[in-house]
């Protein structure tokens, strides 16, 4: 099948990973992949909510939301109409998940992590772009807790990434567009960490029912987007990649 912008069933768009895009937030990222376009921030507080309070436990909770003209047509802010609508709740959760899945909450102790990812452009993909690019804000922010002596070490298990996948016109791609989302018989995120294990799997095929099969295929095409995600992260963080991983030891 020939793709919109010419790329193969099983590419991912161009990607990149700008960091410390902005200069508050403890870690501030840009990511781009093709034309999506997100900022995603990581600020660290020195509390946790009342429910962690005295638990020597931290939270990573994140907030998502696309600015009026990230879209084909101007869409009101969600705070001028003084509610949060389904889709954005849906994926704010999500991100803040996919985040937890892959710290080490005691070792963070009581602080939280407050992530904000903001649409800047979308076309297809914004909340996997947002997981993406905010684990690597996250990774910034912790990194500078680490190097101010607050933690003896950064407390990330595993690094984190998500893609989209579906079945357009009876092939499974990758990483798809608005133009191809918007026709796909089914569409699915997936989330998955560098150890190739998955953290949160969402497909539907409303109108178009798949098979396990179909179901395995994109697993495998949602697995080799994200090895590729994975890698361009690792690249973006270059040593703190190694603290992470612990190729290198951890000593200030
Ligand atoms: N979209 C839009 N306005 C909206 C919601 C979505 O223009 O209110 C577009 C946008 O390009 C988005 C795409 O539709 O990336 C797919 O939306 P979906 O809800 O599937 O989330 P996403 O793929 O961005 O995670």
């Amino acid at each position: 099948m020939n793709r919109l912008d010419g790329r193969k069933n099983d590419e991912i768009r161009n990607i990149r990973i700008i960091r410390d895009y902005t200069k508050y937030a403890e870690g501030s990222v840009l990511i781009e992949m093709g034309d999506t376009k997100v900022l995603c921030n990581a600020s660290i507080e020195d509390r946790v909510p009342p429910f962690l309070k005295n638990s020597g436990t931290g939270w990573i909770t994140a907030e998502y939301s696309m600015l009026p003209r990230s879209t084909h047509q101007r869409k009101v802010r969600e705070s001028s109409r003084g509610k949060v609508d389904g889709r954005t709740q849906e994926i704010q959760r999500l991100i803040g998940r996919a985040l937890r899945s892959v710290i080490n909450l005691d070792a963070l102790g009581e602080r939280t992590i407050w992530i904000d990812c903001d649409v800047i452009q979308a076309d297809g993909g914004t909340r996997t772009a947002s997981i993406t690019g905010a684990f690597v804000a996250m990774a910034d922010a912790l990194y500078k807790l680490y190097r101010q002596k607050l933690i003896d070490k950064i407390p990330i298990k595993s690094f984190v990434s998500a893609v989209s996948v579906g079945i357009l016109n009876g092939e499974n791609i990758l990483d798809l567009c608005y133009e191809e989302d918007s026709n796909a018989q089914v569409d699915m995120n997936i989330v998955m960490t560098d150890k190739g294990e998955f953290v949160e799997v969402q497909g539907t095929g409303e109108e178009f029912p798949f098979t396990k099969e179909q179901l395995y295929d994109l697993l495998e095409l949602g697995e080799k987007g994200n090895r590729m995600l994975i890698d361009a992260q690792k690249r973006a963080l270059g040593q703190i990649s190694d603290l992470i991983l612990g190729t290198k030891p951890q000593v200030v």
